[in-house]
């Protein structure tokens, strides 16, 4: 049995995930609800060299309530990947419900797309082939689109990630929710610099400093969920 650390500076908490505890959590509540065709696109995941990045299951059932609770029809992702957290925006919006989906690796996204036809949702994705930043650009250059989506969720370049927060501003609508992923990054920012390897550096500032941003950003409400490698879930109320 694993130790279940128990933090003093909150004593009701345990502190993240310990392995055994998300396996808990998995077995019990995730993985016997997920959708099949969720799970045959995170199996042909995991063969991927770069597996490792998809969507948390846990936060995608996370991300799925959000998606219901918001009536979503309009969405925004950022970082597809092989369309895991797609795949389940896609299952969980009416069949009107459209998502702009921006990725540059296509080759990526076409290891998810039999799992996503064979689903019968192809038709709410429109996948741009992109770096995401111009895709924001041109949605902004028509009035049309500011404040019309109802939710993004944002899973790519860290460093990008303050400049994606202000076209998101503009583009999800007042009561619409942005979710950053990654903003743990590995447990690296509760770590001093030297305990981190070269490679996690660079990004690990990049978090912080978008961590403290956002949790002063006045024009959103945040939770700071510790799902996956650490969601940070706005609602724009301004
Ligand atoms: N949400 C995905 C995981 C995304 S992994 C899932 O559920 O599986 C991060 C992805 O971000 C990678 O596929 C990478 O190609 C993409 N990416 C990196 N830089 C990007 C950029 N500037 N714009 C859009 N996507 C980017
Ligand atoms: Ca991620």
């Amino acid at each position: 049995m694993e130790n279940i650390s128990k933090p003093t500076v909150f004593p009701n908490t345990v502190i993240l995930q310990s392995e055994g505890l998300l396996k808990y959590i998995l077995d019990t509540g995730v993985f016997p609800r997920e959708a099949e065709a969720l799970k045959e696109l995170r199996n042909a995941t995991a063969k991927h060299p770069l597996g490792f990045m998809g969507a948390a299951p846990d936060w995608g059932q996370l991300m799925a309530l959000l998606l219901k609770l918001l009536n979503a029809k309009k969405t925004i992702e950022v970082g597809v990947f092989t369309g895991y957290s797609l795949l389940l925006t896609a299952l969980t919006i009416p069949d009107d419900g459209k998502i702009i989906a921006m990725d540059p690796d296509r080759k990526a996204y076409e290891i998810g797309l039999p799992f996503i036809r064979k689903a019968g949702v192809e038709h709410k994705i429109d996948f741009i082939e992109s770096l995401a930043l111009p895709v924001l650009d041109k949605l902004l250059e028509d009035a049309a689109n500011e404040g019309s989506f109802d939710f993004a969720f944002i899973d790519a370049d860290k460093n990008n990630y303050w400049n994606y927060h202000e076209r998101l501003m503009r583009l999800v609508k007042i009561g619409g929710i942005v979710a950053y992923d990654n903003t743990l990054w590995g447990g690296t920012v509760a770590l001093p610099e030297k305990a981190v390897s070269n490679a996690k550096q660079e990004w690990r500032l990049l978090s912080l400093a978008f961590n403290e941003s956002i949790s002063k950003d006045c024009r959103v409400e945040i939770a700071f969920v510790s799902i996956g490698d650490g969601v940070i879930i706005c609602r724009r109320i301004s």
